[in-house]
């Protein structure tokens, strides 16, 4: 189990990265990934606290997370030789970082720009051109520096996707009980309670979030933090990621870059969560409280897009066991389901 040492989560805190790199020994030499916008919003500021303290820093730049862009950092990190390597930026740059780093057997700090997924906490990668369309497995952070004043000024919408990839752990938690009760898998309760329990927190915490501030987002990290911790607690993504993943991937491979995770994967949970016969109007309504996307229209797909990607949602991934295999339903019943659900 491999868990992060530090986590560093409120207003200001990237001040403080210089004293967290000396308290867990690092001395020498760092790298910086950050994308050409995060590294003007904290990569910067990382790379001059690391200087301060006397540490031989250098910047990379990248702004997808391609197998390539994996390749070229390992290449940076073969001839720097860091003794860290500090992933600074939302998704891609975090992912890059932190699957880069683990190839090359070093340890990586996650310093989140945004608050959209659980990836800034989590020991899985998602990178494009490797053969699958979901997360695999790289290293924990060994620390996390969430700064609020940071997050604060990233769109609204970021931090909405990531409210929405945090209540999907209802129905992630519930099809790891399925897979445990048909299909005999392995299934950790701590793990999956403390994913449960970040999905309770931001739920009934959804009040603050409307104010959108600082306080709002710390709820958020701290339970973006939880699920990412309850991965590598599970030693997979099991506990946070089910059939409202798979209809999130299913629809990212169908039309790339449509929505946002946080978003497509709040749209399945609530038809994931009809099919678990559990309280989807309540997980609809919190959404639309907060302006998150319960529609396929908001997602940017039509109907039969919709049931497209429910079709596939069902094969993308047949080693994880979920309701939709349970169920197995046909076209007709995925069109009923969209449209029971007011999805279409
Ligand atoms: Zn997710």
């Amino acid at each position: 189990m491999q868990l992060p040492r530090e986590v560093i989560v409120g207003d200001g805190v990237l001040d403080r990265v210089g004293e967290i790199c000396r308290r867990l020994g690092f001395a020498q030499s760092a790298l910086v990934i950050a994308g050409s916008r995060t590294n003007v919003i904290a990569g910067r500021k990382v790379r001059r606290m690391l200087e301060a303290e006397r540490m031989k820093v250098e910047t990379f730049l990248v702004e997808t997370a391609t197998v390539k862009d994996v390749q070229s950092v390992e290449e940076r990190i073969r001839v720097l030789e860091p003794e860290i390597v500090f992933g600074v930026g939302g998704g891609t740059k975090i992912d890059v970082a932190k699957c880069s780093s683990a190839r090359s057997n070093i340890p990586f700090i996650s310093v989140p720009t945004t608050a959209s997924h659980d990836g800034i906490a989590s020991p899985l990668s998602s990178i494009k051109g490797y053969e699958k369309p979901y997360s695999v497995m790289a290293q924990a952070p060994l620390a996390i520096i969430a700064d609020t004043r940071v997050i604060i000024r990233a769109p609204w919408r970021l931090a909405v996707s990531g409210y929405a990839d945090v209540i999907a752990k209802f129905t992630a938690v519930k099809d790891w009980e399925l897979a445990r009760d048909e299909k005999d898998e392995y299934y950790g309760g701590y793990a999956s309670s403390l994913a449960l329990m970040s999905a309770r927190h931001v739920l009934l915490n959804s009040n603050l979030m409307r104010k959108k501030n600082q306080e709002g987002l710390r709820v958020l990290i701290e339970a973006l933090i939880s699920c990412g911790v309850s991965m590598s607690i599970a030693g997979s993504s099991r506990p946070c990621s089910g059939s409202e993943h798979m209809f999130s991937h299913a629809v990212e491979t169908l039309k790339p870059n449509c929505a946002l995770h946080g978003e497509r994967c709040g749209v399945g949970t609530i038809m994931m969560a009809y099919l678990h016969g559990a309280n989807w109007m309540r997980i609809r309504d919190v959404f639309r409280r907060l302006g998150a996307p319960t529609t396929a229209r908001e997602l940017g797909l039509d109907k039969r897009e919709v049931v497209e990607a429910l079709v596939l949602a069902a094969s993308l991934r047949p080693e994880r066991f979920t309701i939709l295999n349970k169920l197995s339903l046909n076209r007709e019943a995925y069109e009923h389901l969209a449209k029971v659900t007011g999805v279409v």
